[in-house]
């Protein structure tokens, strides 16, 4: 099969959708692979690497797409990308079209068959495609949140871990899914005291068993969030609903009985925020501080770790190519209904339901 990998063009990204050693793997099944000179370079993977891998490296935006079976993209096609798009054409990248009334219709209109990261699904009821970007950012979250500590971020001066004679930081997580594992770990290798508040049994339950009592598992209430939070230096929200804006767990008038400099860093940022005064930062200017409290509320928080994102990402993806590869986009979804669960638009009709239901369209 004909495989496309463009350039991502949407500001700010610099992931690819497939590392070389993902091209490498492609192309020993048989399959040609057209890079678009530059791809890999903001994830620090040069034309030599993908030429190396077997690939074609081309430098005309036009011919990349136009000669391609099969499409692999990071960020939704932007509006010059949609206009490439034709029927024949399959596209493997995230959609969030529920958001995005103008994108579905344009891929509508494509009459392209379009295949959303976000919407597939697994076995265990997760979305393995979405997961390594929380993975990403939760661990990250620590990092971001002990740089926000610091007095210079306007911090209140306090290192995660403590020293000898000193005790070590206190970690608030409100949402104990991927996120909220992920940085209660980080923060529990930093050794700092890490309390995980869910409104989930089942999970809270899990980190229980899987920590072995590290870290402390609270119900979420209202009354155990305020008076965790009240003792805490850091707090991650990192709650999903899924399909609905995450819930205000942290009222403004909360902040006053932290201590000053201590650290709010809103995760769920991209879904409007779970605490009162987040609003959304970039990677150029991060925190701001409400009351005294420091606020973070990166909306793309992977995109400042890019490297490790895209091989993170292309891991998950890899077998999901490999299958619409080998097989065809038909035979590769039938054969798979978690798969199938990705589709969002194919010859014309959106083939998602939420999606349909969103814009009052026909699924
Ligand atoms: P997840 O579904 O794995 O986990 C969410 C957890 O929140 C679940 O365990 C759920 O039980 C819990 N929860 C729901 N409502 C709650 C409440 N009222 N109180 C306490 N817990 C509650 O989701 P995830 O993958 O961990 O994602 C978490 C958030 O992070 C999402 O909003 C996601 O979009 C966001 N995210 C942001 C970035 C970024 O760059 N800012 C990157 C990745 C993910």
């Amino acid at each position: 099969m004909q495989i496309a990998v463009p350039r991502e063009i949407k500001t700010h990204e610099y992931r690819v959708a497939l590392t070389p050693a993902g091209a490498r793997e492609l192309v020993g099944r048989g399959h040609s692979v057209t890079v678009q000179a530059g791809a890999g370079e903001g994830a620090g993977f040069d034309d030599a690497a993908y030429e190396a891998a077997g690939a074609r490296v081309v430098a005309d935006a036009a011919a990349v797409w136009e000669s391609a079976e099969l499409i692999l993209k990071v960020k939704e096609p932007q509006p010059e990308e949609l206009a490439r798009l034709g029927s024949g054409q399959t596209l493997f990248t995230y959609l969030h079209l529920a958001a995005d009334e103008a994108l579905t219709r344009g891929l509508m209109a494509s009459g392209a068959t379009a295949i959303a990261y976000e919407t597939v699904t697994d076995r265990q009821g997760g979305l393995p495609l979405l997961a390594p970007m929380s993975t990403v950012a939760g661990r990250m979250a620590i990092q971001a949140g002990a740089h926000g500590l610091e007095k210079a971020q306007g911090g209140s001066g306090v290192l995660l871990p403590g020293v000898p004679g000193v005790p070590p930081a206190r970690v608030a997580v409100i949402g104990g899914g991927v996120v909220g594992e992920n940085a209660a770990r980080m923060a529990l290798g930093l050794g700092a005291e890490v309390t995980v508040l869910d409104k989930s049994i089942p999970r809270l339950e899990v980190l229980d068993d899987r920590y072995q009592g590290r870290m402390r598992t609270l119900f979420a209430t209202a009354d155990a969030i305020e008076a965790t939070v009240r003792e805490s230096d850091l707090v991650i929200g990192a709650v999903l609903v899924p399909g609905a804006a995450a819930p205000r767990l942290v009222t403004r008038a909360m902040l006053a009985e932290m201590r000053p400099g201590s650290v709010l860093l809103d995760v769920a940022i991209d879904q409007g925020g779970c605490f009162e005064t987040s609003r959304p930062t970039t990677h150029a200017a991060p925190t701001y501080v409400v009351d005294g409290i420091v606020h973070y509320g990166v909306a793309n928080m992977p995109g400042a770790v890019a490297r490790t994102s895209t091989q993170a990402l292309t891991n998950a993806t890899l077998p999901f190519v490999i299958a619409l590869a080998d097989k065809g986009w038909r035979q590769a979804l039938a054969d798979d209904p978690h798969f199938l669960a990705g589709l969002n638009v194919h010859a014309g009709q959106v083939a998602y339901r939420a999606v349909a239901e969103a814009f009052g369209l026909e699924a």
